[in-house]
């Protein structure tokens, strides 16, 4: 029996990623020409959870690529939120610092919100601040958007993936994805609907979606059977299964159908980190205004 076969476009963040970070890396460098100092992101991870230390490692690898100076405090499992506090109220005073980053999740013990809401909005580079995640609401422009949404929005426009007007539809209503995204999605004029475990029957929403994006953590929660011909396929999800990374999406069964699909690894990951470089470039320039 001949099988239908369907070649879809592949989005492809790493690829996109190196060219963004290219051109970020020679505005950096103009500056510095400039006299200028380097720009500055804190990283502060707590404790040692195998993959925060390899995200944590590999932002501060793509700093170093293109000229961003990068604090990394790795501290103790057992630290307090009182230190934890005082950390970042050191941080927000620094003025070679433009980015704190704290690397989620927390252990239990630190009161997680509390930790987040004492970065100084102005740099907040995950963009997780209760004001940015407002501003995010509110469309106002000079907040921080969170690193996933706003790599995902960059890599769809650079495909040309049109969102105004389409019925898009995120599987998982995180904080650090599907809720952000959502925001940023009808921002740009999408009509959107989340679902998450709650959800009666995820497939009657997927299989309705012009673009799917899945932010779930679930190994293959997204099958052939869900999606219809035709979709664009955003794959957030990041796990491990018997030594291999994969995504939500069930990919090589996916893809026959996709129209456009991203890859894991090698989609929406890159981009999450390149998003990352863009807002602490954005809080650098403007602190020294400009
Ligand atoms: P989260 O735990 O905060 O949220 C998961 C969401 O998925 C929840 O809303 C939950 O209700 C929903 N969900 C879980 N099981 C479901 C099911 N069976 N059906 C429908 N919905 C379900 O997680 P998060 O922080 O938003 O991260 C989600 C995934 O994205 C993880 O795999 C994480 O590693 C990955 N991630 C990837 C990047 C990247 O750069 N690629 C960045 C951040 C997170």
């Amino acid at each position: 029996m001949e099988e239908k076969m369907n070649s879809p476009l592949i989005l492809n963040g790493k690829e996109l990623s190196k060219k963004l970070r290219e051109k970020l890396k020679e505005e950096i460098k103009d500056f510095l020409s400039k006299g200028y100092r380097k720009p500055g992101l804190a990283v502060i991870l707590v404790g040692n959870d195998p993959a925060s230390l390899i995200y944590v490692k590999n932002k501060i690898k793509a700093c170093k690529s293109i000229g961003i100076e990068s604090f990394f405090f790795h501290l103790e499992e057992n630290i307090t939120t009182q230190e934890l506090l005082d950390l970042i109220a050191e941080l927000n005073n620094r003025e070679d610092i433009d980015g704190i980053l704290v690397q989620l999740p927390l252990p239990k013990s630190v009161n997680q919100k509390e930790i987040i809401s004492a970065i100084l909005p102005s740099k907040d580079v995950d963009g997780f601040h209760p004001e940015n995640m407002g501003k995010l609401i509110a469309q106002i422009e000079d907040g921080f958007i969170p690193c996933t949404p706003l790599g995902i929005d960059l890599l769809m426009s650079h495909y040309g993936i049109e969102v105004k007007g389409k019925d898009v539809v995120i599987v998982g209503a995180g904080f650090i994805v599907g809720r952000p995204l959502s925001s940023l999605l009808l921002w740009r004029n999408a009509t959107v609907t989340v679902c998450h475990i709650y959800t009666k029957d995820i497939s009657k929403f997927t299989r309705s979606a012009d673009i799917l994006i899945s932010a779930t953590g679930i190994p293959h929660l997204i099958k052939e059977d869900m999606v219809s011909e035709g979709t664009v396929v955003i794959d957030v999800g990041i796990s491990k299964v018997e030594g291999k990374i994969v995504g939500d999406v069930d990919f090589e069964k996916v893809k026959r159908k996709a129209l456009a699909i991203t890859p894991v690894p090698g989609g929406v990951g890159p981009m999450t980190v390149t998003a990352l470089l863009m807002n602490t470039l954005k809080s650098y320039k403007k602190r020294n205004l400009l």
